[in-house]
């Protein structure tokens, strides 16, 4: 039941030549379906330039990254992008909403992206997906007439419309007052249980970590065990 690995994984970045800053010494991680994980750590630590390797958008130097048993460093870019658009959903900070489209439209996004003119099935899921999330009755509402927290389930909803084995968000409550950050925690909770769907989120709110099942803390670029 393992979703991602991660082997003796490495980053380093140019920073003019000659020189290079290795900013990731060696991580190695499993992530299973039932997984629900905070990654932690101090700012500089790591975190996004982790998270980017794991949601393929960008490469180690050196390592495996393993997702569903399969190795994605010999994949070409078109590979890579097919395996991120089949097996991972993101939620970031700012939740990048298209603001000219409806809720609706903005769920149906990743849907058209894979197969085209949406059809009514893809619709009927992009419904479902907001009922979800709690929004059925303001699926058409654009984003600038919803609130924060309302704006980022769509966001969530958006992520699972391609029923993603694992969600990557990146401090996801990070702009929400403590409330609607509850919710929305809460929100990813739900996601992971009925949508069997692994859920890796960075957060700064101890109290948010403190709720997920693991905490993975990163500092100086290594995984280390909690104190
Ligand atoms: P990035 O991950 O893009 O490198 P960070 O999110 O780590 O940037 O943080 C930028 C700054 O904002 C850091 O000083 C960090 O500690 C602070 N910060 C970010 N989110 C929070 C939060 N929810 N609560 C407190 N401080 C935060
Ligand atoms: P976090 O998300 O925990 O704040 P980051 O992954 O953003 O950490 O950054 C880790 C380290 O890598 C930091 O020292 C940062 O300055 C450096 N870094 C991040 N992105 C780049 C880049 N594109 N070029 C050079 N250094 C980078």
């Amino acid at each position: 039941n393992e979703i991602m690995r991660l082997k003796a994984l490495k980053k380093s970045y140019n920073i003019g030549m000659p020189n290079e800053v290795e900013v990731l010494h060696g991580i190695n991680l499993t992530l299973s379906v039932d997984d629900f994980t905070a990654l932690v750590g101090p700012s500089g630590s790591g975190k996004s330039t982790l998270l980017n390797i794991m949601g393929l958008l960008d490469q180690p130097t050196s390592g495996e990254l393993y997702l569903h048993g399969q190795a994605t460093s010999a994949m070409d870019d078109l590979e890579r992008t097919q395996l991120r658009g089949r097996a991972l959903g993101f939620v970031f900070q700012f939740h990048h909403l298209i603001q000219a489209f409806s809720a609706l439209d903005n769920v149906l996004m990743p849907l058209m992206l894979h197969q085209g003119k949406p059809d009514n099935e893809a619709r009927d899921r992009a419904r479902a997906l907001l009922a979800a999330v709690g929004l059925e009755k303001l699926s058409d509402r654009r984003p600038n007439q919803l609130s924060g927290g309302q704006q980022q389930r769509v966001a969530i909803a958006r992520a699972l419309a391609t029923n993603p084995a694992l969600l990557l968000a990146d401090e996801p409550t990070g702009n929400l007052d403590s409330k609607s950050a509850e919710e929305v925690f809460a929100l990813f909770r739900k996601i992971q249980s009925e949508h069997d769907c692994a859920v890796l989120l960075v957060t700064h709110d101890p109290r948010l970590s403190a709720q997920c099942d693991r905490t993975i803390n990163l500092v100086d670029g290594r995984i280390v065990d909690a104190l």
